[in-house]
């Protein structure tokens, strides 16, 4: 057999550790203490006493090739290349140099980048693809990032909230959501109209009648031909099916709109973790600027931050004061709406693929 002249390269990313810097790699692991000098800047001393600087710096999230390569190069003129993106689209610059810290904040903020982000500040929304990526959005997540991010800069930049906020956005209502302090999700407010002209070339039926988590979908003919139908007093209008079957149709400019939970926790620091609830709702889903979305959130952000005592997160801080002051102090209408009383689902369970009990 011939001899192979080459050989299989493994193809993804590279493992991060290839990627520390020095004297992160040289300390790994050895940390004896951390310090935030200022709002946007990480100070991490090692039991060798060794030290490095973070610098933390907000993007607009879609960026362009010209901004990728301007923050490159701030990382190559500061901190020997090393910069990393966090999960919130923030942008870390990492040198252990600290004479380097001041300039390049100053660049950065000349370039419009504002440094922030760390300690009892909001940090930017953690949000999901939007438009550009998915196949099943019906917001654009990263717009209404931009959007707010824009509102929030001084909140950004400043440690003045009680605690830390985390902020999400999604732009469906059943994938990559965000449980968070504060998280602004897609709603839905009627089940899918079906195309049965697309369903009956397109559909994969099993799939999609599996899909549902409450079995509202039921096989049918329609015209002759099989295709699909919704018992609409047991849709819950998720938009599941939408994602299986494009025929689906739930997406709609007057339909989907935007609602906003609060009080989800995922740590465990201090208090369990807990599940966010549903504050607002029915919220025009209105770009570029997502106003209405904007106003509801500081609204809220301004009553936990005059009302929560040091160290409080935002689901925290209703759990003490109650649901009743918190509508009182942020101003928020209450309604039924907000009310879970969902009646069908330990039969509509017991009939779909994925949950029996
Ligand atoms: S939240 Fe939904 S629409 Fe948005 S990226 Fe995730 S799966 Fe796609
Ligand atoms: S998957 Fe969701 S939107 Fe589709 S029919 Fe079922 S409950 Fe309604």
């Amino acid at each position: 057999m011939a001899k192979r002249e080459y050989q299989t390269v493994e193809s993804g990313p590279k493992h991060h550790g290839e990627m520390l810097h020095p004297v992160i790699k040289k300390n790994y692991g050895q940390w004896k203490y951390h310090e935030r000098p200022r709002p946007g800047v990480l100070k991490h001393v090692a039991e060798s006493g060794d030290a490095i600087y973070t610098v933390r710096a907000g993007t607009h999230r879609q960026v362009t090739v010209d901004i990728v390569r301007f923050l490159c190069d701030i990382a190559d003129k500061y901190c020997e290349g090393h910069l990393r993106w966090t999960v919130r689209n923030n942008v870390e610059f990492v040198t252990d140099k600290e004479a380097n810290v001041e300039p390049m904040i100053k660049e950065l903020e000349a370039a419009g980048h504002p440094v922030g982000g760390t300690g009892n500040s909001v940090s930017s929304l953690a949000h999901t693809q939007g438009w550009l990526h998915c196949d099943i959005p019906a917001t654009d997540a990263s717009g209404v990032v931009k959007s707010l991010m824009d509102e929030l800069f001084h909140d950004f930049t400043h440690e003045e909230m009680p605690n830390r906020v985390r902020m999400s956005t999604s732009c469906c209502e059943i994938n990559c959501g965000g449980q968070a302090d504060i998280a602004i999700v897609v709603q839905h407010t009627r089940p899918p109209r079906i195309n049965h002209e697309i369903l009956k070339n397109i559909c994969e039926m099993p799939s999609t009648v599996a899909r549902c988590p409450v079995a509202a979908i039921r096989p049918t003919t329609v015209n002759g031909q099989p295709s699909l139908m919704v018992v609409e007093e047991k849709c819950i209008v998720c938009g599941a099916c939408f994602g299986a079957c494009p025929a689906m149709e739930i997406n709609h400019p007057d339909y989907s709109k935007l609602a906003i939970w609060v009080g989800g926790k995922n740590a465990n620091a201090r208090t369990k973790p807990s599940n966010m609830k549903l504050v607002a709702h029915g919220l025009p889903n209105n770009p570029p600027r997502w106003p209405e979305v904007a106003e509801v959130v500081k609204k809220i952000l301004a009553a936990y931050k005059e009302g929560g005592r040091d160290w409080e997160r935002v689901g925290e801080w209703i759990d003490r004061i109650g649901w009743k002051a918190f509508f009182e102090q942020t101003g928020l209408p209450f309604d039924k709406f907000m009310i879970d009383n969902y009646r069908h689902a330990r039969s509509s369970f017991n009939q779909s693929t994925h949950i029996r009990f």
